[in-house]
C-alpha cells in the first residue's frame, strides 16, 4: 500500500495540536531551546549531527562559553576550535563550522541570513539546518526532516516510500509542512523530533501510551516495525519475468499465483522467471516445453517490456503476445482457459494490468 492517499483522511491539525501538547508535557530542558539566536541554534544543530544529545550537550556549553558570538568563533585559530571539538569525532564538521562562521562574518556582517533560501546559500548549511534555523530563530514555516521525523511521519501516515530514495525528502518535507500550523512551526519542529526521540522509538515505540495512537495508520495496519522503509538500492532484489499471453479469437490462458511469493492468489499469464531478460529464441532454447503451446502459423507480436518496483524487489517483465489460431489442449492442460471478455473479472497484479492497458484489452 502506498499510503500518501490516506493522508486525506487524517486531520493534519489534530496531529499538530496533539504533538505540541505532548511536547509541552514531555520536552527535555535543553539550552538551545531557550534561545532564538540563529548562531546558537546553528551551533547546536552542527554539534548534534550524528551525536546523541547527552554527548553533545557539554560541547555546546563549552563552545557557547568560549565563543559567545559568531565573530569569536570566526576569529579563533583552527587548531583551537579543533581542540574544543576533540572527542566528538567527524572533525570535518568542526572545520566546516569554522569556515561557515568566517563566511557569516566576512560576507554577511556577522548576521545569519533570515530566509530559508539565504541560509541554504551558505556553504556548510544544508536543507535540514536551514529549516531548523529558519523555524527556530525566525519562526518561518519550514519543516525539519531528520531521522526522527522520517520515522514519526512514515508511521503516522503509513508511508512505504524508501527513505533512502532521492524523492523521499521532498515527500516528507511536504507532509510535515502540511501537518504543521505555520504560525507554530518552531514548536511543531521541536515537538516532532522530540516525539521521535522519546515516544515513537525506532525499536520499541511506546504505542500503548501514545496520544496519537488513534491517528496512527501504521498502528492500525499493524506495520509499525516496517516503517520507515529503508532499503539500500543494492539490497533490492531484481527479478526477470517472462509472461506469455497466448490468445485466440475468444480465449486466453491464465494461472493463479501460489506459495509465499508476491501477489499471492492474484492471476497472471503463463510465467517463466529467469536470471535475466531474454529474447523469444533464447527463452525457447532454455524452455523447449513452451513450443508445445503454439504452432508454426501462430502470430508473434512485438514483445512489451515493463518494469515495476515493489518495496524489496525490482521487477523486469517482458510480455510476449502470441495469437494462436485454434484451441490449444496443451495450454488448457496446464493453465486456466477463460474468455477474453472475462479478463476483467479476474484480479491481476498492477504489472499485468499495465500490459493489458498497453495491449488494449
Ligand atoms: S502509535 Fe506507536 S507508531 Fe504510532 S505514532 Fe504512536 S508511538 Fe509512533
Amino acid at each position: 500500500m502506498h499510503a500518501i492517499s490516506n493522508t486525506k483522511s487524517i486531520k493534519y491539525m489534530d496531529i499538530h495540536q496533539k504533538l505540541c501538547e505532548w511536547y509541552r508535557l514531555n520536552q527535555r530542558d535543553l539550552p538551545w531551546r531557550k534561545t532564538s539566536d540563529p548562531y546558537k541554534i546553528w551551533l547546536s544543530e552542527i554539534i548534534l549531527q550524528q551525536t546523541r544529545v547527552q554527548q553533545g550537550l557539554p560541547y555546546y556549553i563549552d563552545f557557547i562559553t568560549h565563543y559567545p558570538k559568531v565573530e569569536d568563533l570566526a576569529a579563533a585559530p583552527e587548531d583551537e576550535v579543533l581542540r574544543h571539538w576533540q572527542g566528538l569525532g567527524y572533525y570535518s564538521r568542526a572545520r566546516n563550522l569554522h569556515r561557515t562562521a568566517k563566511i557569516v562574518v566576512q560576507d554577511h556582517g556577522g548576521k545569519f541570513p533570515d530566509t530559508y533560501q539565504g541560509l541554504l546559500s551558505l556553504k556548510g548549511i544544508g536543507p535540514y539546518t536551514a529549516a531548523a534555523i529558519a523555524s527556530f530563530a525566525y519562526g518561518l514555516p519550514h519543516a525539519v526532516v531528520d531521522g526522527n521525523v522520517y520515522r514519526v511521519l512514515s508511521r503516522l501516515y503509513n508511508i512505504d516510500t524508501n527513505i533512502l530514495d532521492n524523492k523521499a525528502r521532498g515527500i516528507f518535507q511536504s507532509l510535515a509542512e502540511a501537518s504543521m500550523h505555520p504560525e507554530e512551526a518552531a514548536t511543531f519542529n521541536q515537538a516532532i523530533m522530540e516525539f521521535g526521540a522519546l515516544q515513537c522509538l525506532a525499536q520499541q515505540p511506546l504505542c500503548k501510551d501514545c496520544p496519537l495512537q488513534d491517528h496512527c495508520l501504521a498502528h492500525a495496519a499493524h506495520c509499525v516495525h516496517e516503517r520507515p522503509v529503508r532499503i539500500k538500492k543494492s539490497e533490492r532484489k531484481h527479478r526477470y519475468l517472462h509472461y506469455l499471453f497466448f490468445y485466440n479469437r475468444e480465449h486466453t490462458w491464465i494461472q493463479q499465483r501460489q506459495g509465499k511469493d508476491i501477489w499471492h492468489h492474484l492471476w497472471e499469464f503463463p510465467l517463466w522467471e529467469e536470471d535475466s531478460l531474454y529474447e523469444w529464441n533464447e527463452l525457447i532454447d532454455r524452455h523447449p516445453e513452451i513450443s508445445a503451446y503454439y504452432r508454426q502459423d501462430s502470430v508473434f507480436y512485438p514483445s512489451f517490456d515493463c518494469s515495476h518496483q515493489l518495496t524489496h524487489q525490482q521487477l523486469h517483465a517482458r510480455f510476449f503476445p502470441i495469437k494462436i489460431e485454434d484451441d490449444s489442449e496443451a495450454l488448457s492442460e496446464h493453465f486456466t482457459k477463460i474468455t477474453l471478455a472475462e479478463l476483467d473479472t479476474y484480479a491481476f497484479s498492477r504489472l499485468s494490468l499495465k500490459f493489458l492497458e498497453k495491449f488494449n484489452f
